[in-house]
């Protein structure tokens, strides 16, 4: 894919001083992205088409549900249902008339049949715009690294990035930067992160500690939010 700078939202989540950056934008553009489908735009002949053919994962369908329009989401749900029933109608023609057939060129087609039922079960609008977002965001994030002073600084002093996200943007960086580029941003960004699991993993051994009865030390609010704090780092948003 062709990567488009996004800096001002990336700026955002660096100042916001969340525990990842990325986490904290594909916070924001999840339920930016909900709202939209449950919204009116999802009326729209263009739009209904994509949401029949693709629908959403479970989360997502969950968190519109949640999200209070409940006549749009039905309506929308009704239309995705007529379509899932006509592709349906086609894999069982297709399946039954394979099912006999012991050739191994049946049983490949058996197969691919089953594979494409499950792919469109794991298809989603709201996790296919988010991948593309989020994208062009670990894009800038490690462009920004290498262009603007002010941008390196902030990220050498933040926490830098979850563990959950760190493969993508290592995959994007990769596909995206000049090998130089890439060889300084890979070395920052793995110290950054490790400086963060080292504070982490003394604050874990300090929490324990404070636990003994025979520490008179008080706990801190920071001790008390470690646990949830190491999850965050290691998992990233999905978890906690
Ligand atoms: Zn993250
Ligand atoms: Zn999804």
């Amino acid at each position: 894919m062709k990567y488009q700078l996004e800096t001002i939202p990336v700026w955002k989540a660096i100042e916001a001083s969340a525990p990842c950056p990325l986490c904290f934008l594909a916070d924001q553009l999840e339920s930016q992205y909900v709202r939209f489908y449950v919204g009116d735009s999802v009326m729209t002949p263009e739009i209904r088409v994509t949401v029949n053919r693709t629908g959403f994962c479970p989360r997502h369908f969950q968190l519109m549900n949640d999200a209070g329009n409940k006549l749009g989401v039905s309506l929308m749900t009704a239309t995705h249902i007529e379509s899932i029933r006509e592709r349906l109608r086609d894999d069982s023609r297709r399946l039954i008339r394979l099912a006999s057939r012991r050739s191994p060129r049946a049983a490949k087609a058996y197969r691919a049949t089953v594979a494409e039922m499950e792919a469109r079960n794991r298809s989603c609008l709201v996790c296919d715009r988010m991948d593309h977002t989020m994208r062009n965001y670990a894009y800038t994030l490690a462009r920004m690294y290498g262009d603007e002073s002010a941008f390196r600084e902030a990220f050498d002093a933040s926490s830098g990035i979850c563990i959950g996200h760190l493969p993508f943007v290592c995959e994007v960086a990769r596909d995206s930067l000049a090998p130089r580029r890439r060889e300084e941003f890979f070395a920052a960004l793995f110290e950054i992160v490790d400086r963060d699991l080292e504070e982490i993993h003394g604050d874990l051994g300090e929490f324990a500690e404070r636990f003994d009865y025979r520490n008179s030390r008080p706990m801190t609010e920071a001790l008390r939010n470690v646990v949830p704090r190491a999850i965050r780092k290691l998992t990233g948003r999905l978890l906690v």
